[in-house]
């Protein structure tokens, strides 16, 4: 979430970003003119004659992109695959899964109603002798609120994932409150912990603070009460606000509109499209549509990445909104804009393990990631990765397409599992990629940051990936133990794996499908790209014939019976990956695991530790040894330390010993990229 001073960089950005169309001309128009001069070259003297307009026969008149109102238009899309609900998938409880949602429930848990609706009934002019929050909730920040919509989310999510009634209990209270202060106002459905003045200032384009995507917390909650709770008055409280947002967006011009798009606003046009799906109405998805930020979409969709220098935070929400437009209209730009946002950021933007942007945004031009690394610590926003993953997931729905499952593993296992402090359920806000950097970490109740906020919704829906599935067919994505629960095929399935500590899963059909005797159906079961040639597949202990191919999905056809069995061996190797603008930058995996060298935590203090949001390594220098290594074999170098799973030691690189743990295991200060010296 960006601060002032960041905000007034973002906005003279904008205006920069408003200009760039005419300086992009430019060269174009010169080019143009230079062709144009050389067929008829004739003998004039060029310096004494004035030269007509050139005729420039191959340049044709040409809207630019979203030239008019969108029109929306309902057809939608049928996806290719389908995630299960969240109650049919069952996370073992002794797994890294599961522990991690326990912290984060437990977090949840100790926050109470009264405090978190403090300003809620503050702001309608209701008696509140609660303890106010602190941070970004603090009852004068211009995000309180925020966290709010992020724990009815939260609440809604475990709900829907185990049937916690306790939580579901706090969700209903809190949209109960809600809707009561929205009673109190009686302002057109307005509602929200700060009040609708802040609206008028945007107007006005004085200093606010994000107030819409404030307001989107607080619709997605709601949303997400009703979608998995069951919640019918959350979806009555969305509808005023809706109702609200309508009203003030509609007063405004298309162009006024798209100027206050220059202020963050995040993924409101997702929740309008979600509304206008759920209640089959299409005036809410014509409300998103006035969301669609048409500067940020243009260059996306002429797959040109203009990304420097934006905002992550807040546009790639613009994008999973886009995404959702495209799957209510078919309107196929609409999947060309997220389609090439996704290859862009994740190929040539993203750091080792997954997450992507410095101070909050895309510093520099695409492929420069070791110059993002220089320029500051603040690295790979935890708002940004869940919003990535998002992305991934509704694209994977589209196509099933491999690349789409290794980035989420990549981000899951490294980065979000990463980012969960073990018994607290505190978060943080970024992943640092600096050298010897550290984890900082939100507090208890005086911190409040977005990434805090959007940790309560991750760490409820872990399970959401691990299986889709299309009408007769079951895709097996990620190594999780659990149990799927396919109600329409009558399919019961358990996967037991203490993965990635071991390089093997083990599938078992609990309950075969009740379908007609002898009827064949299809597992998919994924070998990931970061196996080798070495992986094996048994189906009841007998080998397949054919060798499972990295990378790809083995389709195994039969006729499935309650107690077949599967097992894939997956062997793990080092491997590493450069920055490609300073090949020297290697950070190295064993699998899919991101490892990171350990250094001592030392004596930092608290506010080192717990109230910046990223790691100040320049207040507390450690230096970080230069590998000195010799040849590609890693395992020269890298080996194994005897008896620790997971842990590797460096040999005979010069200097001192590093030990290398996987990143997400990593609570003293580490570092993922090292300069190697060869
Ligand atoms: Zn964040």
């Amino acid at each position: 979430m960006a601060g002032d001073k960041r905000r007034i960089d973002r906005r003279r950005f904008s205006l920069g970003l408003a200009m760039a169309p005419l300086a992009l001309a430019s060269p174009q128009l010169l080019e143009a003119q230079e062709v144009s001069n050389k067929p008829d070259a004739v003998a004039v003297d060029k310096a004494a004659t004035p030269q007509p307009e050139p005729k420039k026969r191959w340049q044709i008149y040409e809207e630019e992109h979203f030239a008019h109102p969108l029109v929306f238009e309902r057809r939608g899309v049928k996806p290719q695959v389908q995630p299960f609900a969240l109650r049919d998938v069952t996370l073992a409880e002794d797994g890294p899964y599961a522990q991690s949602r326990a912290w984060s429930r437990a977090f949840m848990l100790r926050i109470t109603p009264g405090r978190l609706l403090h300003n809620f009934r503050q702001t309608a002019g209701l008696p509140s002798t609660a303890v106010p929050l602190g941070g970004l909730e603090k009852p004068d920040s211009l995000l309180r609120g925020h966290w709010v919509g992020h724990y009815l989310s939260g609440c809604a999510l475990l709900y829907g994932s185990t049937g916690d009634t306790e939580v579901k209990a706090r969700g209903d209270a809190i949209v109960a409150c809600i809707a009561e202060c929205q009673n109190k106002l009686a302002a057109g459905g307005f509602v929200s912990a700060f009040p609708e003045t802040e609206f008028g200032r945007l107007e006005m384009g004085q200093k606010v603070w994000a107030p819409f995507y404030t307001l989107h917390k607080l619709m997605a909650g709601l949303l997400d009460m009703h979608e998995h709770a069951g919640n019918a008055q959350a979806l009555d409280v969305a509808v005023k606000i809706a109702g609200w947002v309508d009203g003030w967006t509609a007063a405004r011009s298309e162009d006024r509109m798209q100027d206050i798009l220059n202020e963050e606003f995040g993924g409101i046009g997702e929740s309008m499209y979600n509304l206008a799906a759920v209640t089959n109405d299409n005036r809410w998805a014509r409300v998103g549509d006035r969301f669609q930020k048409k500067i940020f979409l243009r260059p996306l969709l002429e797959r040109r990445d203009e990304l420097r220098q934006l905002h992550a935070n807040t546009h790639i929400p613009q994008v999973i909104a886009a995404a959702r437009r495209y799957e209510l209209t078919g309107d196929s730009r609409f999947r060309v804009i997220p389609e090439f946002f996704w290859e862009t950021v994740v190929e040539s933007r993203t750091f080792a393990p997954g997450g992507s942007g410095t101070m909050e945004r895309w510093v520099t031009h695409a492929n420069h990631l070791a110059w993002e690394m220089k320029s500051s610590s603040e690295n790979q926003e935890c708002c940004c990765a869940y919003n990535m993953m998002k992305l991934t997931r509704q694209m994977y729905g589209w196509e099933p397409q491999m690349r789409y499952v290794e980035y989420y593993e990549r981000n899951l296992l490294n980065h979000r599992l990463g980012t969960i402090e073990p018994e607290t359920g505190h978060t943080t806000y970024f992943l640092s990629m600096a050298p010897a950097a550290w984890k900082t970490i939100g507090t208890e109740d005086q911190t409040f940051w977005c990434c805090n906020g959007t940790a309560l919704e991750e760490f409820a829906k872990l399970q959401n990936s691990v299986y889709f599935h299309d009408d007769d067919s079951l895709y097996v994505n990620l190594f999780v133990a659990s149990e799927l629960n396919w109600k329409e095929r009558g399919v019961r399935l358990k996967q037991e794996t203490l993965f990635p500590k071991e390089p093997r899963t083990r599938l078992i059909i609990l309950t075969a499908p009740r379908t007609a005797a002898g009827e064949k159906w299809t597992i998919h079961l994924r070998v990931p790209a970061w196996t080798t040639e070495e992986a094996r597949v048994t189906v009841n202990g007998r080998p397949l014939d054919i060798a499972p191919q990295p990378g790809t999905y083995l389709n195994l056809t039969r006729v499935w019976k309650e107690g077949d069995h599967v097992e894939l061996e997956m062997p793990m190797r080092l491997t590493r990956e450069v920055l490609g603008d300073d090949p020297s930058m290697q950070a190295f995996l064993y699998g899919p695991v991101v490892l990171a060298g350990q250094f001592p935590l030392g004596q930092l203090s608290f506010d080192l530790l717990h109230k910046n949001e990223e790691p100040k390594v320049k207040d507390a220098p450690l230096a970080v040894p230069v590998l000195a290594a010799k040849g590609d074999q890693l395992e020269r170098w890298i080996v194994p330390v005897e008896g620790q799973e997971m842990t590797f030691r460096t040999v005979g690189t010069g200097g001192e010993q590093v030990m290398l743990k996987p990143l997400n295991e990593s609570w003293q200060r580490f570092a993922v990229y090292f300069q190697v010296a060869s």
